[in-house]
């Protein structure tokens, strides 16, 4: 096979990790072939616009047996691997042609986690070295590898992730029985979190992590109490949540190309009235409402104490979380459009911070009597409106 059939194969393949912010707030831009059969993956960029990231496996061969995933070794599907010498040198004669974003490098596992991240390594070394490449290349790092492959990452990368996977060893052991979740999975993410702290060799790398959201029987509440650790505790930059889904792995199934994709950048005009699409998608509802609490996290000044859980400790799919904790805390509101601080107008339904920061920036030339000026979207005035005074 040559270099082009077999990124087809797996590029394809990585399509399941989410952990690099692949995706724009067009679902159907999940991922698409460009005209030398790749698979290019969209990614949202810092200023809101979009660009291109060649994504893709180093081998979807892999000696482990997580459930949840199509390239497990019981299962039956076509193998292949690259060489780091001709994927460097593919992704820059691509980027010669077109601009692109940079590159995501992930891999099954292949004999040994620290085996796997020579060859990942070797490729962003190349790129590095050979090649003089300075853009962006994200390294996924093998769950169990040791302190000195994860250093080698951390000194090539522009960000780096380790996939959580599961909020705590009691439900990933129903996953893998391979994996170890405190010595493959929490200690790595541990070491990376030390390393990369603010005065830390690397404190420049963005790191990120996944959940897989079904595959055991984890609660919402359970996921979130991990989320918020490794946000205020190991300083994570973003945390993704993977629907499991029956079937994963094969794009010909309905609605495969309809995965949900939220944008990195959001406001309550793109977040709030959103919902996923997917028919059959409850599991994909309670994905999006995972991405809401972890955004009211984020960007909205929550904490894991404000959020309100069903009895069996999930979020209620019907309603989206920020909304729900208006309604229960009346005694909050309304709150003053001319004098709320910007904590408290971020618990507005309907205002979100772009909308927060258009107040704050009218506020200091004039009193502001109404959100219309404001260029608020006519339906996110009207879920605000009962929660303001004038
Ligand atoms: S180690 Fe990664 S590629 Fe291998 S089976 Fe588990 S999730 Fe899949």
């Amino acid at each position: 096979m040559n270099v082009v059939e077999k990124l087809d194969i797996l590029s394809r393949d990585a399509q399941y990790d989410l952990s690099c912010a692949c995706g724009t707030k067009n679902p159907a831009e999940h991922r698409k072939k460009s005209t030398g059969d790749t698979w290019l993956y969209p990614v949202t960029v810092a200023n809101g616009g979009t660009g291109i990231m060649l994504k893709t496996l180093m081998s979807n061969v892999c000696t482990n047996d997580c459930l949840y995933c199509p390239l497990r070794n019981t299962m039956d599907t076509r193998r292949v691997g690259l060489i780091p010498d001709e994927l460097a040198s593919f992704f820059m004669d691509l980027q010669r042609k077109r601009k692109l974003i940079g590159m995501f490098l992930s891999s099954g596992v292949i004999g040994s986690p620290d085996a796997t991240m020579e060859k990942l390594t070797a490729t962003a070394e190349i790129l590095r070295k050979k090649y003089r490449y300075r853009g962006y290349v994200h390294i996924k790092i093998i769950p169990g590898s040791s302190t000195a492959a994860i250093d080698k990452a951390l000194s090539l990368a522009s960000a780096v992730s380790l996939n959580i996977e599961t909020p705590g060893a009691k439900f990933f052991s129903k996953l893998s029985e391979k994996k170890q979740f405190e010595t493959d999975i929490i200690e790595p993410l541990k070491y990376i979190a030390h390393m990369t702290a603010n005065d830390a060799p690397f404190a420049k790398i963005h790191k990120t992590s996944q959940f897989i959201v079904g595959a055991s029987d984890e609660s919402d509440r359970d996921i979130l109490s991990y989320t918020w650790a490794m946000y205020k505790k190991l300083s994570f930059h973003r945390l993704y949540f993977s629907a499991y889904q029956s079937g994963l792995g094969d794009p010909s199934i309905p609605g495969e190309q309809n995965r949900i994709i939220l944008p990195d950048h959001i406001d309550d005009q793109t977040l709030f009235p959103f919902e996923p699409r997917r028919k059959d998608g409850s599991l994909l509802i309670r994905e999006h409402r995972l991405y809401q609490a972890d955004y009211l996290f984020r960007q909205y000044g929550f904490s894991f104490d404000d959020l309100l859980f069903e009895q069996a400790g999930n979020l209620d799919l019907n309603i989206d979380p920020k909304q729900l904790w208006a309604n229960r805390h009346p005694e909050f509101f309304p709150v003053s459009l001319s004098k709320a601080s910007k904590e408290e107008l971020l618990r507005v339904p309907g205002l979100g911070p772009i909308s927060v920061g258009r107040i704050l920036k009218a506020r200091k030339c004039m009193k502001v009597r109404s959100l219309d000026t404001l260029k608020i979207p006519q339906h996110l005035v009207q879920k605000a409106e009962t929660f303001i005074t004038h």
